[in-house]
């Protein structure tokens, strides 16, 4: 088994590859694209507030809006754009029944120290569950039905609102699997309508996968290097904050329990704002073969200098000696979708979510990663 000499990232990883050093193409590509951040970072602020400055002029009801998850990155869009550069934010939210109190309670605080309106979707987790479990059986993952219903929210809000800016808690710099083919599939509307095709809940789920202004189109509108500012009259236009401001999350962490008095979570993964947020980490351990739950997440934390490798191996070592491997709200999840664990495990070794990805978005795909990724 080979081994990044940088992260820790193995062989067994989709897409890998390593150069004569040793080191894996991932940290290669990180270091490609950052490598010249101090340089930058000054003019990528004023790209940034060129962008809200357009945007406050329209004035439109709402100058932008901020998907709020509770979670650190979308609490601290919220209070960098309402706090700090005065904007009026319409912060926007898909509960799927899911949602772990503790990410309540953080939306709470959010909304209530930064004065903002908030427009919600609420799925009842009978409706959610029949969602998955046909993501699943069909995909082996049920994350992208969730963020396809995300993503709808705020289309649909954007839209009736006419709100010309989405700044999203999220960047290229922590995104950590998102380039890692066969980890992350496709939040687009159409694979979303690709899957539930010929099942019985397509009608009752089909607005979801409706959007005719896909993901791909702010992508394909990135590539042509048409100005945001001019596109965002028309159309939304969809940002991450951290392309522009970055911070190591512990900083950010500081900022907004002092600011907005945001709660930590009890445990150390990211996306606890979901009750079932350690299940699509653990679905990747049981389709890739010497990862842990964490190993992606770390290797991101030592990329940015936040975690030695030593620390990072230490984590993994400990993981696989440990027996319980199985994270305990997957009993809640398989007890809503009436499954078993064992066709559960079966869903996710064997399905295949590639085929719902349409030809022409792949290809999309493909192009983008090149030039964005410099792959
Ligand atoms: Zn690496």
């Amino acid at each position: 088994m080979q081994r990044c000499s940088r992260c820790i990232l193995v062989d067994s990883v989709p897409g890998i590859s390593f150069c004569e050093n040793g080191v894996c193409n991932y940290c290669v590509q990180y270091e490609n694209s950052f490598r010249n951040w101090d340089q930058i970072k000054e003019k990528k602020k004023k790209d940034f507030e060129k962008l809200i400055e357009s945007a406050r002029k329209l004035k439109r009801n709402y100058d932008c809006l901020v998907p709020l998850s509770g979670g650190k990155d979308s609490t601290y869009v919220l209070y960098l754009c309402s706090k700090e550069y005065n904007l009026r934010c319409l912060a926007v939210t898909f509960d799927n029944g899911y949602m772990s109190d503790r990410a309540k309670e953080n939306i709470n605080r959010g909304l209530e120290a930064t004065h903002t309106d908030h427009f919600v979707f609420k799925m009842d987790r009978k409706s959610t569950a029949e969602l998955f479990g046909t993501f699943i059986k069909k995909t082996g993952g049920f994350c992208n039905a969730c963020m396809r219903s995300i993503n709808f929210t705020i289309e649909t809000a954007a839209k009736r609102f006419s709100i010309p800016l989405i700044i999203k808690g999220s960047g290229k710099r922590v995104q950590y699997v998102s380039q890692i083919p066969g980890i992350t599939n496709s939040n687009s509307s159409y694979f979303f309508k690709r899957v539930i095709s010929q099942s019985k809940i397509k009608d009752r789920f089909s607005e979801i996968g409706s959007e005719k202004i896909g993901v791909e189109f702010y992508k394909i509108s990135y590539l042509l290097r048409i100005s945001r500012t001019f596109l965002m009259r028309y159309f939304p236009q969809s940002i991450g904050v951290y392309d522009y401001i970055y911070k190591p999350y512990n900083e950010i962490m500081e900022i907004i329990q002092d600011e907005v008095g945001w709660k930590r979570p009890e445990d150390t993964h990211e996306h606890f704002d979901c009750l079932l947020h350690s299940i699509p980490f653990y679905r990747d351990t049981l389709k890739i073969g010497g990862i842990t739950p964490r190993t992606f997440h770390n290797c991101g934390l030592i990329r940015q200098g936040l975690m030695s490798r030593e620390e990072a191996l230490r984590n993994d070592e400990e993981y696989f000696r440990s027996h319980n491997q199985k994270p305990d709200e997957l009993e809640i999840l398989l007890h809503d979708l009436k499954m078993k664990q064992d066709e559960f495990t079966q869903f996710i070794r064997f399905s295949d979510p590639g085929k719902f990805v349409p030809r022409f978005e792949r290809l999309a795909k493909k192009f983008y990663r090149k030039v964005y990724y410099k792959k």
